[in-house]
C-alpha cells in the first residue's frame, strides 16, 4: 500500500508524507526536495519539476 499525492503522482510508504506533498504541490508550482525525495517513484521525479534545494544535492 503506498499513498499517492494526486498532484505530483509520487508515492510515498506514510499517508503522512504524502499529505505534506500534496499540501505543498497545492500550494507551490514545484515539488519540494525533501518531500520528494523520500518518494519510492522517486525516479519519476526527476522528471518533474523538483523544487532542488542547492544544499541537498547529492
Ligand atoms: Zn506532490
Amino acid at each position: 500500500m503506498v499513498y499517492q499525492c494526486k498532484i505530483c503522482k509520487l508515492e510515498y510508504v506514510e499517508a503522512k508524507t504524502a499529505k505534506e506533498c500534496q499540501n505543498w504541490c497545492s500550494t507551490h508550482d514545484s515539488c519540494n526536495y525533501l518531500i520528494a525525495k523520500q518518494a519510492t517513484n522517486k525516479d519519476t521525479a526527476k522528471g518533474l519539476s523538483v523544487e532542488a534545494d542547492e544544499r541537498f544535492k547529492e
